[in-house]
């Protein structure tokens, strides 16, 4: 089932909303907690999350009371539990205390963790039936199938966050899917769109991660450098609207002001615009299907006075054709992708392999790795690990 063909009656108006943030102390968590912290009349805050920043998130459960506060990484948990002694917040750790924390029952889950690390909390929100306002993209590349099938299953309504994502489903016309012509994702380009292969090659992480638009976490930072992250948003479109992947363009629009675009068969296209702020799009999915305040600038098109759009250069960003080659081979081949894709931006940060090397690689461990057909998370785990390790061996051996 399409985003598009929700209920619309998942999120009830007008009682305060018990939300679950899974990543709170991140990019897309603290963008959240803004927006909770300005409305503290519409939402109780039930659990928060994060993987090692311990005194980040016990200040965050200071402040918002959840029932339940998760470190994911076990070593945080004695710290977490003495600096949260005298709140009666329950304090957990772990990979499985996570998926508890994503089963607990609220109104709205915002699945803010980066990578496929968080695929099993984020299902387990899905199995819970309510809503999930998606941040983390790696979940529907990985194992789309799996994801949309536990929403049917569960009748959970998946409200996009990706702010593409985001602008689409806020102009798509559920009622006319069949007069969609395409949908344009449109890209900022990153901090290399003007730079040459030659220059690329020595680009360091600091670089990479100096995004000109968006403030954001380090791993989706080197994506939209490599351009990976339009790839990723691709098959993320793909599974989230009824529309042929050949019939979703990218745009390189430099300004981020015009989030993407829907191209209906009489000419229209409709699209959203707003400021390059988070808080627009995670705004839009807390208050859904009403509307809520945000203190976010105001766009003040006058002063931006001109719009650029350009297409992307496949040459210099080859990551956007190895997303798309890889969604049309199987849903094996963008787990594959996902996997590799994570392994390489990491290793990039850690100074192990430049900057080229990550699509390169990538496309190399797509070529070695059999992407078998996923039909389970078993299947997940299993291509995942072994993309994992292919990944890795090239690291190491330097090729
Ligand atoms: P981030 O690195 O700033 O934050 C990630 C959060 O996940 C942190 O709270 C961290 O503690 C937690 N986390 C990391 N690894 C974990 C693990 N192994 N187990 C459990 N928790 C873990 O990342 P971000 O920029 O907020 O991005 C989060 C997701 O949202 C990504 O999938 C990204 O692609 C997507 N997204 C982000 C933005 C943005 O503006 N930041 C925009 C669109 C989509
Ligand atoms: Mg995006």
């Amino acid at each position: 089932m399409a985003v598009t063909e929700v209920s619309q009656t998942a999120l009830v108006s007008g009682h305060r909303r018990r939300i679950s943030i899974l990543g709170a102390t991140g990019s897309i968590g603290t963008s959240t907690i803004d927006l909770v912290r300005e409305n503290p009349d519409s939402f109780d805050v039930s659990v928060l999350t994060a993987n090692r920043s311990v005194g980040e998130l016990a200040n965050l459960a200071r402040e918002f009371r959840p029932d339940v506060a998760v470190v994911a990484d076990e070593r945080g948990y004695a710290e977490l539990k003495s600096l949260l002694a005298d709140t009666g917040v329950e304090v957990a750790a772990g990979a499985d205390a996570l998926i508890q924390a994503g089963q607990q029952a609220v109104d709205l889950t915002v699945a803010g963790i980066v990578g496929a690390a968080g695929l099993d909390v984020t299902i387990a929100a899905i199995r819970q039936g309510s809503a999930v306002a998606l941040a983390n993209k790696e979940c529907l590349v990985c194992a789309g199938d799996l994801v949309l099938e536990e929403c049917a299953r569960a009748g959970t309504t998946l409200l996009p966050l990706d702010s593409e994502h985001n602008a689409i489903f806020q102009v798509f016309e559920t009622e006319n899917a069949g007069d969609v012509e395409k949908l344009i994702l449109t890209a900022s380009g990153g901090p290399f769109r003007t730079w040459s292969r030659e220059q690329m090659v020595a680009a360091t992480p600091e670089q990479a991660v100096a995004h000109p638009n968006w403030d954001m976490g380090r791993k989706i930072s080197v994506d939209s450098a490599t351009m990976m992250n339009k790839g990723l948003e691709l098959i993320e479109a793909a599974y989230l609207f009824p529309v042929a992947p050949d019939d979703i363009e990218v745009l390189v629009h430099p300004q981020s002001v015009v989030h993407s675009l829907v191209a209906y068969t009489d000419g229209s296209m409709l699209a959203q615009l707003g400021p390059p702020d988070m808080r627009v799009p995670i705004a839009h999915a807390l208050a859904w299907p009403a509307r809520m305040q945000t203190p976010v600038a105001r766009l003040d098109l006058a002063a931006i006075g001109s719009l650029d759009f350009e297409h992307p250069d496949d040459e210099r960003f080859p990551a956007i054709g190895l997303a798309r080659s890889a969604f049309d081979a199987g849903n094996g081949s963008t787990a594959v992708l996902n996997a590799a894709n994570e392994v390489a931006v990491e290793s990039f940060l850690n100074n192990l392999i430049g900057f080229l090397d990550i699509a390169r690689l990538v496309s190399e461990v797509l070529e070695r790795v059999e992407a078998r057909r996923i039909s389970s998370l078993d299947d997940f785990r299993a291509l995942d690990d072994e993309a994992r390790a292919m990944t890795e061996t090239l690291v190491k051996s330097g090729s």
